[in-house]
């Protein structure tokens, strides 16, 4: 039977005898594993009732057990819903009740204080813990290690995916088999993955970057993975050798930059470094070419969008730059307020139409209107510009825009500026009310080890180079900023917590 997105995901494996996952216990799972493993799941989520179109909803840690769940749903016609480890169990209430999932999947420790959710949900609830042992994995060993996938098309559901909540409350993006498989498609393509890769993988699977972006595209390639639970530097240094490619946040590099063990040899295996999910400063990106020879390859995606622009394989990787709009994919940058589309060079909204962009937020009709145009542009609401050479750059959220006397300041490029001070690790500009400008420009910064920063010295040090709006009017030096699980800066806590700097 046709399975769009599961058929799309096995249509190019080599030979089943292949390892698809290598744990770091040295556990090797084959392709053949992997078939007979996510038929089990499968049979097991059919067994507790899960039809075409249920939701699946899972809150556990990664494991090899844990891709099985995804790849069982998607055979079994459900709709895989991830959920952020880190959410409390309030949280998680929430996620839920509003999913309304036929199986909830958590940690066994979490099991009788999840009871209620799930019961009010009306969903069964089952256990998977961090060795991938629970009451789902004792399910699933009782079926046949094949399973007839259920039929699903290009435009059924395949996931929901909340987002990262940086700018407020998390929304669920509803994803088709349709949207995964050909972004998925794309990638390795432009990317160039073949059977030969071997990726490292350090990032969470709740999140588009590990879950879509690196699994998808490894499966489709025929490649293998090694799978570790999270970023841990030792681990990851020890790993690299092994591997050809690697995806990470941008969090990653400054971690490996940050260690005298990362050498050019720790690297000299690789093909590719990936890095997305945040901005990636420029200076991180020189510095990490000066040590390793690797230029970072830069890409531009959403949970909503999948991946939408990236540097090139071939050709100048620049840095500071998402690189160009991916093959099929609509990229225009338009006017905030009037919609009208800019020429090139201009700063707007970047909008975004394609076979990789969602169907809508789960039961957030109105949300979803607003954000969509009549013919059918996604706005992004992140804001950038395209160059003469087709680069596009992206300079901060709309939301975290900052009108000052009337005047735009793009936080990114004042960034990128303070990026460059000696001594200076990490910057985030931000917007706070000021009595007499709206709001004032004000720069957060984080030294590198041992450095000292002062506040006279790095305004002095922008006097001759920004114009006088631009320019931090007071700057904080914190140990580091404050970021969420997938690496991200929260600028609004930063807002909210410098709010008073001006009265
Ligand atoms: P929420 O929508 O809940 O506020 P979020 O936007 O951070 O959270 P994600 O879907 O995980 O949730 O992230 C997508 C966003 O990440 C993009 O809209 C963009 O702002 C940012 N992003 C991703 N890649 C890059 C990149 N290479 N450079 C700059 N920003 C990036
Ligand atoms: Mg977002």
């Amino acid at each position: 039977m046709m399975n769009h997105l599961f058929d799309a995901l096995t249509a190019f494996i080599p030979d089943r005898s292949k390892v698809f996952l290598e744990t770091l216990d040295g556990g090797k799972i084959t392709y053949a594993d992997m078939f007979a493993r996510s038929a089990q799941y499968a049979g097991a989520l059919q067994k507790l009732g899960v039809k075409a179109g249920d939701r699946v909803a899972v809150q556990v840690e990664k494991t090899p057990d844990t891709l099985m769940l995804y790849l069982g749903t998607i055979r079994a016609g459900g709709v895989f819903l991830p959920l952020n480890t880190a959410y409390t169990p309030a949280e998680i209430g929430y996620f839920v009740g509003d999913a309304e999932p036929a199986v909830f999947v958590c940690d066994p420790a979490r099991a009788d204080e999840l009871a209620g959710t799930a019961q009010k949900a009306g969903a069964r609830l089952h256990t998977l813990d961090q060795n991938g042992e629970g009451s789902l994995s004792l399910l699933a060993d009782q079926m046949p290690t094949d399973y007839d996938n259920r039929p699903r098309e290009d435009d059924d559901l395949a996931a929901i995916l909340y987002t990262s909540g940086t700018t407020g409350r998390s929304k669920g993006a509803m994803l088709t088999h349709g949207n995964l498989a050909s972004n998925s498609q794309t990638m390795v393509k432009y990317w160039q993955f073949t059977e030969d890769d071997v990726l490292l993988h350090a990032l969470p699977i709740f999140h588009t970057h590990g879950l879509f972006v690196a699994t998808n595209c490894l499966m489709m390639a025929g490649g293998s993975m090694l799978f570790l639970p999270k970023f841990d530097l030792d681990q990851v240094l020890a790993a690299l050798p092994k591997a050809t490619a690697m995806m990470g946040v941008p969090t990653f590099y400054t971690r490996l930059l940050a260690s005298d063990r990362f050498t050019r040899d720790v690297a000299a295996h690789m093909r590719l470094f990936i890095s997305g999910s945040a901005p990636l400063s420029a200076e991180v990106h020189k510095e990490f070419r000066e040590r390793t020879g690797h230029a970072i390859l830069e890409r531009y995606g959403m949970t909503e969008t999948n991946m939408n622009t990236s540097n090139p394989y071939d050709g100048a990787r620049r840095p500071g730059t998402v690189g160009f709009p991916l093959p099929g994919v609509g990229l225009r940058v338009v006017d905030a307020r009037t919609g009208r589309e800019l020429p090139d060079g201009e700063v707007g909204i970047i909008e975004i139409k394609g076979p990789n962009v969602f169907l809508g937020y789960w039961r957030m009709p109105e949300k979803t209107a607003q954000e969509f145009r009549a013919d059918g542009y996604f706005i992004t609401g992140d804001m950038g510009r395209v160059d003469e050479d087709g680069y596009v750059s992206i300079v901060g959220r709309s939301k975290d825009l900052i009108i000052s006397g009337g005047f735009n300041v793009y936080p990114a490029e004042v960034e990128a500026m303070l990026d460059e001070l000696p001594g200076v690790a990490e910057s985030a500009v931000i917007g706070v009310p000021h009595p007499d400008f709206g709001e004032a420009v004000v720069a957060v910064l984080a030294p590198k080890p041992g450095a000292e920063l002062g506040q006279d010295a790095v305004q002095a040090s922008l006097n001759d180079r920004l114009a006088k709006f631009k320019q931090p009017k007071k700057v904080h030096i914190l140990e580091a900023l404050p970021r969420n699980t997938m690496g991200k800066i929260q600028k609004n806590v930063l807002r909210e917590r410098f709010s008073g700097d001006f009265g």
